[in-house]
């Protein structure tokens, strides 16, 4: 059927006659010619994109405290490709200085990642919350994002590309009992900020989206839960409403890539969930149970 498949092999009936495939954009998922920064990527989540992001063209700058980790895997993406910076998210400075880097190393910042976080303490007790503990969450998990958000529209706006900026919110975003008081809020309000940059923003060509993932083994997540590995996952499954498949980091950076390319240049202020239909279901209902 010449004509009618997309070039991701989709049937796509009319799509000739309504000149989808004439669309700028469509169907390319490359980041070639941009330049993404990408908080907490010397681990887990980040680091995942940060392979992703080199693979599709971009050139890329992981910010982190971790340094060893994350000069490491600049060193094996390539100097041309990827460059380190040492940057805590919840001290301005270094966070100017992280969006400085990238326009003097890169040239232009078109892609800010948000994604560094803790999990903090694994207490879903508030009798035993600690205010230390809450506000520390608070301060890596939505802070350091605020702060992200801050500086890279500081160069996207007067550069006058647009661009696009990307958190990593939870699970937590969208259901209660999931996670710490910290965590919960913390990422709650995440999305509130990532809709509030992209009502503001907008009006100059910056999209500003976040990803919502459940759980995917990472030391943060596997930390949190207490269980590694294997056990970790089938623990997960055991509670996904999606069954026969298991989330990993690389089904995270897929999303990011997605939001981040042209194929999502009309989305945003969107908090995309990662959670297989779990936080849209209530189980206690069981009316499709065979
Ligand atoms: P991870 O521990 O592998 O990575 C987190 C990274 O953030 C680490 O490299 C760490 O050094 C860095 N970091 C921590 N504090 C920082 C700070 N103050 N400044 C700069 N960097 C800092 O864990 P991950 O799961 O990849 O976490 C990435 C993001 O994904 C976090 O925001 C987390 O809350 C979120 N998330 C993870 C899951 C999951 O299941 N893994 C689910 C939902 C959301």
């Amino acid at each position: 059927l010449p004509g009618l498949t997309s070039r991701r092999g989709v049937l796509v009936a009319g799509a000739v006659e309504r000149g989808v495939f004439d669309m700028p954009g469509a169907a390319t998922a490359g980041l070639d010619g941009k330049v993404a920064l990408i908080t907490g990527g010397a681990s887990g989540i980040g680091q995942c994109t940060a392979r992703l992001f080199v693979k599709h063209g971009a050139r890329v700058v992981v910010a982190d405290i971790q340094d060893e980790p994350g000069s490491r895997l600049c060193a094996e993406l390539g100097a041309d490709a990827a460059s380190y910076v040492h940057c805590d998210v919840t001290v301005e400075d270094d966070v100017a200085a992280a969006v400085d880097h990238a326009v003097a190393r890169f040239g232009a910042l078109d892609i800010m990642f948000n994604n560094a976080g803790i999990g903090g303490a694994a207490c879903h007790n508030i009798r035993e919350s600690t205010k230390e503990d809450f506000e520390r969450v608070l301060s890596v998990n939505l802070v350091g994002p605020f702060l992200g958000t801050k500086h890279a529209a500081r160069v996207m706006v007067p550069a006058g590309r647009g661009g696009c900026i990307i958190g990593t919110s939870s699970l937590a975003s969208a259901v209660a009992g999931a996670a710490s008081h910290a965590y919960t809020c913390a990422k709650r309000a995440l999305v509130a900020l990532t809709e509030n940059a992209a009502a503001e923003l907008g009006r100059h060509g910056i999209r500003v989206n976040c990803v919502s993932p459940a759980a995917a083994a990472t030391p943060l997540a596997t930390g949190y839960v207490g269980l590694e590995g294997e056990s970790f996952e089938q623990a997960m499954e055991a509670v996904a409403n999606l069954k026969g498949v298991r989330l990993r980091v690389a089904d995270i950076s897929a999303a990011v890539l997605y939001l981040a390319s042209d194929d999502a240049r009309y989305i945003s202020g969107h908090n995309l969930l990662l959670d297989g239909g779990f936080s849209i279901v209530n189980p206690s209902f069981g009316i499709f149970k065979d």
